[in-house]
């Protein structure tokens, strides 16, 4: 899905000015890679209604970029449809807080069990893991040993008594130990089942608990949104955690199962390791979806942080090939007030494939000795770095308390900046702009 979009974006963003046609064509692509990527088929209708509705609208046919603007209504959107902000995990204000993970047969749950507590630990928690799978041989053993290399306390009584009362015992042996958290691990089957549906009921009846999260596998795609749907119809859930995200190229389940079933999405888990669960945030998966990185971030960013006029001088400087070690400084300032830089070429669309950018790594601990190299240089050396020859490296890697191999890579990093400011401006700026229309 992923690499479907960015081609269909691609097209979009290099384009000046956008016809009605233009959007339908990219429209048309993203319907496609959507159902490809198993949406389900009325979350792509909405989806591309909503989208059309927005892009054909004035405010895209008005802007300076209209591409950029139809890429960022998408982006916004695909955010929205897996829930907009983050969703947090409940915490009841009377102690414990019960959670119960409830899913499918290897959907994950007791994996996730063993990871929420590893997380919960982390903020200072002390959840209990209550073994409540009796029906899968060595079920109550995996939860153990997840519990050992987590440091969270397991209780069990084995697999001769009902779910129902592990589950009422385990919240009494919370309450005693002063566990703040209790996770539920109980049963899956294969396939839903009166059975599984009447004790996961049972277990709710008895715990009542503030969160029920059911696991789904995310390989499953639509089968997993019906899935949820099902199990949302006989349990309210309160949310969901996705798993397996790792082997999940196509994305979707994560773009469907907000849409169908209003759940938000918990958790997301990324592998087998017990460390790859984290909260999902419904922007970062929409621009891993978009291979865009943060570019709207990134942009508010740096309104917010570098001074209009500047920024304006700045860019005419750079288009002209005028940019001399002086406007570096100058600009050096006003990246670091942005903040680490290799986030910031993370946040430019495309700085992965962009020749030129590979190569400039302007290591943020090394940025106070740039600095000092730079004050170094003769106000003529600055504005034409040209002239610096072996004679002047020597004299101001002296004077800056550097090497000539600093001296040297620095000069050659600033070259390649330069040439790629010169690419990024006839990319992005305004007389690029223009090139293109005409
Ligand atoms: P349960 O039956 O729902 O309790 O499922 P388990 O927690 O036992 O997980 C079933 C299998 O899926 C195990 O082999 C897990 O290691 C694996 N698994 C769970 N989550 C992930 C994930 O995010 N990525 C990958 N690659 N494997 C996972
Ligand atoms: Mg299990």
């Amino acid at each position: 899905l992923a690499s479907r979009l960015q081609n269909v974006f691609g097209k979009l963003r290099s384009k000046g000015k956008l016809s009605e046609d233009d959007v339908n064509d990219a429209l048309r692509e993203v319907r496609l890679a959507l159902l490809e990527a198993d949406v389900n088929f009325k979350v792509v209708k909405d989806f591309i209604a909503k989208i059309r509705e927005r892009a054909v609208g004035q405010e895209v046919m008005k802007s300076f970029t209209p591409g950029m603007v139809v890429v960022d209504i998408v982006n916004k959107e695909l955010t929205a449809l897996m829930g907009g902000t983050q969703s947090k995990l409940a915490r009841s204000n009377r102690p414990p807080t019960v959670i119960m993970m409830a899913g499918l047969q290897g959907a994950g749950k007791t994996t996730s069990t063993g990871k929420l507590a590893k997380l919960l630990i982390k903020e200072n928690h002390r959840p209990l893991l209550v073994a409540a799978d009796i029906y899968r041989p060595a079920a109550i053993k995996q939860l153990q040993v997840l519990g050992e290399q987590v440091q969270a306390p397991v209780f069990s009584l084995g697999d001769q008594v009902s779910p129902v009362e592990i589950a009422k015992q385990g919240l009494e042996h919370a309450k005693e130990h002063g566990n703040d958290y209790v996770i539920i691990d109980t049963a899956g089957r294969l396939n839903i089942d009166e059975a599984l549906m009447e004790e996961l009921k049972s277990i709710r009846a008895e715990v009542k608990p503030d969160e029920i999260l059911l696991v789904i596998d995310s390989m499953a795609g639509q089968e997993a949104v019906n899935v949820a749907q099902s199990f949302h119809e006989q349990l309210e859930l309160t949310g969901v955690i996705l798993t397996k995200l790792d082997s999940d190229t196509r994305g979707g389940a994560a773009l469907s199962v907000k849409a169908v079933t209003g759940l938000p999405i918990k958790y997301a888990m990324t592998g087998e390791k017990l460390d790859a669960m984290e909260p999902f945030h419904p922007d970062r998966m929409a621009s891993r979806i978009l291979g865009m990185g943060d570019m709207l971030s990134l942009i508010e960013k740096a309104q917010e942080s570098i001074d209009a006029e500047k920024a304006k001088e700045m860019e005419r400087k750079m288009r002209t090939a005028e940019f001399t070690f002086e406007d570096f400084l100058e600009q050096m300032e006003q990246v670091k007030k942005l903040g680490p830089i290799d986030q910031i070429l993370g946040m430019l669309p495309g700085a992965g494939k962009m020749k030129g950018l590979q190569n400039v790594k302007v290591d943020e601990k090394q940025i106070d000795r740039v600095q000092a190299i730079v004050r170094s240089m003769t106000k003529q050396e600055k504005q034409k770095p040209e002239i610096i020859n072996a004679s002047r490296r020597q004299r101001i890697a002296k004077g800056s308390g550097t090497t000539v191999a600093d001296v040297n890579r620095l000069l050659k990093q600033f070259e390649e900046m330069r040439k790629m400011m010169k690419q990024l401006s006839s990319m992005m700026g305004p007389k690029g702009m223009k090139n293109l229309k005409s």
